[in-house]
């Protein structure tokens, strides 16, 4: 069995993410039979390592410093090529986190290895490992196997349970680290406030808006503050996740009335993102691809769209409210207690 290297790091207040918890499950089973090695990266990694200390690795290593705790590129790659050069693992596994993803390609050229991001699963053939990926927008899935090694993974999230177990307080190995001459400096954050923040991975709801929401509606008249109001009073009080379909976020660009608060980034589909959440709830939503291909990751799945014969809608939902999205939405804001 090859040797598994698991790398992290730390987040604010000491912590490992969920994400990383979850790539650590599968680091624990990719390691059965052979020897697992935990990497940690950050200013202070001790928290973190004693949080997982019951994870069973046999190697604890970190490189810890000031200039570990920004997400940089220079920094972080030098940092994880410290680690992977100590381990001498053939198989790394991260989160893939946008911060991950970015450094991983960089990280296995360094080592000669390669890496592979969008990882939904692997399997375990004798001595040989294959892995199952995304590509294209997760409009293709690749099994493949590499010979080349190391063999750096970013995992999905949502492909595994995220590790649970007992603390402990593992022996962590230093290991040095120069970011002195990395260029990039972080001079300050500039971050949207929470309310702005709409896109929010770890909710148990994905809330769908579709172009209906500023088209003129029974009264020949545009509503678009109106659903402005009742969106974000939603979002304040469910705290769900915000996804668009494309044409709402592209209207902006044709001057049409627009959500201000959507961009690009919130758009699902095919050629937006494909959320993973237990629930959905689309509004005023008509599309294929954001019903489709969208929705492909969610468990359980509402629409309420004013046309009963929305084809979309119909086929893809669990249940279809044929109603006037104003006023469900509104009766659900004030049923929330913030009507
Ligand atoms: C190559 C390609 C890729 C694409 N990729 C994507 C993608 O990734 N994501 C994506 O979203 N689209 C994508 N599209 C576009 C997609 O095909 C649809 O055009 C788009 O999703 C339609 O958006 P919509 O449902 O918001 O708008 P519409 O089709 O205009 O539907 C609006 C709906 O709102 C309903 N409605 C109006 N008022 C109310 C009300 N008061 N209450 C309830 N319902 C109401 C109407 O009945 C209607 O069904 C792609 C298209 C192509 C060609």
């Amino acid at each position: 069995m090859e040797d598994v290297l698991f790398l992290a790091h730390v987040e604010e207040g000491g912590a490992v993410s969920p994400a990383a918890l979850e790539a650590l499950s599968v680091a624990r089973q990719l390691a059965e039979g052979g020897k697992l090695t935990v990497g940690l990266i950050g200013g202070a990694t001790g928290k973190a390592a004693g949080a997982i200390g019951g994870c069973g690795a046999s190697r604890w290593l970190a490189v810890e410093g000031e200039a570990f705790t920004q997400a940089r590129y220079g920094s972080d790659v030098i940092a994880a090529e410290a680690i992977c050069r100590a381990a001498g693992a053939g198989i790394v596994v991260v989160a893939a986190s946008s911060r991950w993803n970015r450094v991983l390609p960089g990280l296995a050229h360094r080592l000669g290895g390669r890496a592979d991001t969008h990882v939904t699963g692997i399997a375990r053939e004798g001595d040989s490992l294959r892995i199952h990926r995304w590509y294209y927008r997760q409009r293709l899935e690749g099994c493949l196997t590499r010979a080349q090694r190391p063999w750096c993974l970013a995992i999905e999230s949502g492909v595994a349970p995220a590790w649970q177990g007992e603390s402990g307080a593992p022996g962590v190995e230093k290991v040095a680290a120069d970011a002195g001459a990395v260029r990039a400096k972080v001079t300050g954050v500039q971050a949207p406030s929470e309310d702005a923040q709409t896109i929010r991975p770890d909710a148990k709801l994905l809330f769908v808006t579709g172009a209906g929401w500023t088209k003129k509606q029974g009264d020949g008249q545009v509503h678009a503050k109106e659903a402005e109001e009742i969106i974000r009073n939603f979002l304040r009080q469910t705290r769900a996740s915000l996804g668009s379909t494309k044409s709402l976020v592209d209207l902006g660009g044709e001057g049409q009335a627009v959500l201000p608060f959507l961009t690009h980034l919130n758009q699902v589909g095919q050629t937006g993102s494909t959320p993973r959440h237990p629930k959905g709830l689309a509004t005023c939503c008509h599309g294929e691809e954001p019903h489709t291909v969208g929705w492909r990751f969610i468990a359980e799945r509402r629409a309420v769209n004013l046309d009963p014969n929305c084809g979309w809608a119909r086929g893809k939902a669990d249940v279809l409210y044929v109603a006037d999205a104003f006023a469900v939405m509104g009766a659900v804001n004030a049923k929330l207690g913030g009507g």
